[in-house]
Order: C-alpha cells, then sequence, then structure tokens
C-alpha cells in the first residue's frame, strides 16, 4: 500500500493514541446490521438513565443527523495537512478530535449515515472509515477500529473559548503537505504521523530526525529537548524555540 494511503493511524498501540485513519491494510468486514448494535453507533436510552453524561452536542449541516458526547475534552486533537485529508474535506486541512467509541451517542439520524473508506476506495463499511451524513455530506467522524475520530467543527458552541480550549490541537501531522502557514503557533509540528516521524520546527528544519527502530520512549526523551511539557506529563506546553 503507498505511503499516501497508509497514514491513517499512528504507529502507536495505546487506544488513546490511535490518531489517524485513512490507512492500509487490515480492513474490518462487519455483517451488515451488525453496526447499528455497537459502539460508537448503539444509541443510548438516556431517558432511561442509561448511563450517558452529555458533555457536548453537536450535528451535521442538515440536522438530520444529531449526537452527544460524554467527555469534557477530547483524549488529544490533531491538525493533518495530508492531502488526501485535504481532498476528503474540501479544506485546507483536517481538525480531528479523538474519542473512544463509546463516548459518543447519535441522538438522531444512525441511519443516515453514510460511509466511504479511502483505502479500497468504497462506501463500505470497512475500517477505518470516513462517516458522513448521507443527505447534507457533512463529515461527522473518521471511524478506526478502537476510536472514533471527531470533527469539532459540528460540535454546537465550538466557537467559545471553552471549546477552543478543549479542542485545542497538540500537533499538527504531515506539516510539508500544507496549504497555510501556522508559523509562531507554538504548536507541535510532525514530518508526518505523530510520534513516529521528524519533528520539525516552524520552518521544517529537523529537530529531532526519526529513525526505523526507534521507539516511543526513546522519541520523547529526544523530544524533551525541544518541547517543555506542562506538569501534566506528556502535554506540550510550548515549542522551545531553535535558537534559545
Ligand atoms: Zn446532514
Ligand atoms: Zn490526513
Amino acid at each position: 500500500m503507498s505511503k499516501q494511503n497508509g497514514h491513517m493511524e499512528s504507529k502507536q498501540t495505546g487506544d488513546a493514541e490511535e490518531s489517524h485513519q485513512h490507512q492500509a491494510g487490515n480492513s474490518t468486514d462487519r455483517d451488515i446490521d451488525q453496526w447499528k448494535h455497537k459502539e460508537p453507533y448503539k444509541v443510548h436510552d438516556t431517558e432511561r438513565n442509561d448511563n450517558f453524561d452529555v458533555k457536548w452536542e453537536g450535528s451535521c449541516h442538515c440536522g438530520k443527523v444529531t449526537y452527544q458526547l460524554s467527555r469534557d475534552k477530547p483524549l488529544a486533537a490533531k491538525y493533518c495537512h495530508c492531502t488526501t485529508c485535504q481532498r476528503l474535506h474540501g479544506a485546507p486541512f483536517q481538525w480531528a478530535a479523538i474519542f473512544h467509541k463509546s463516548d459518543i451517542n447519535f441522538t438522531n439520524g444512525v441511519h443516515e449515515l453514510g460511509w466511504y473508506d479511502p483505502t479500497n476506495k468504497d462506501t463500505s463499511h470497512h475500517l477505518p472509515c470516513k462517516v458522513s451524513c448521507a443527505y447534507c455530506r457533512a463529515p461527522i467522524m473518521d471511524e478506526g477500529r478502537n476510536m472514533i475520530l471527531l470533527f469539532p467543527p459540528l460540535v454546537k458552541d465550538i466557537n467559545t473559548k471553552k471549546a477552543r480550549e478543549a479542542f485545542r490541537p497538540t500537533c499538527h501531522m504531515f506539516y510539508p503537505q500544507r496549504v497555510a502557514e501556522f508559523k509562531g503557533d507554538g504548536i507541535v509540528k510532525w514530518k508526518g504521523l505523530d510520534n513516529a516521524s521528524d519533528l520539525l520546527d516552524d520552518d521544517e528544519n529537523v529537530l529531532v530526525k526519526w529513525e526505523d527502530g526507534l521507539d516511543e520512549d526513546k522519541m520523547k526523551a529526544k523530544k524533551r529537548e525541544f518541547l517543555e511539557f506542562t506538569e501534566k506529563e506528556g502535554e506540550v506546553k510550548r515549542v522551545k524555540k531553535s535558537d534559545e
């Protein structure tokens, strides 16, 4: 499978880090109707106290598809500048927020969803796949094998300070393929997938070269030279200036 098509999930194995999706191989076939009963499509009966704590709500453009989210903030949020994302979204880049499949509850339109499998270029429900409203075609999320990558512009009140903070991107992926500039935004930039490619500065100079066989821990140690972390381990506070 070509590299171009093959970057949708990060190499990291942790659930929280399943980052991305138009990826090659290992598509899962599902029985034609099985999906309706499984997360993320399993509809919670909130009136019967189905234990779904609503923190955010979202809807597609036409309103046929609506959903709730039960998590205060995504596990991570990222900007992807790869050309596949640009083309599939008709946008300069993809903004994706990672959630567990159990974090979403479709309150309307679970049967109005359409799928697209970018690996095979067909509309079957093979994972990972893109999920959109079948009527207005608004992209809703990418469904990976373990996680969903939700598109925050559909979230109600996303243009508030609280939402911008909650959905703040932690990195740029495939930064050299960008069609807009982000110089000086203080957000970590990767040549490809996060933590599995070269770490770049704003001008695409390589700060940490990715080498085959480099594992996540080693990459994290190397990153430390260039990034400042918050007290909460793992969260990047800012990118140190190269000349510091
Ligand atoms: Zn719609
Ligand atoms: Zn992408």
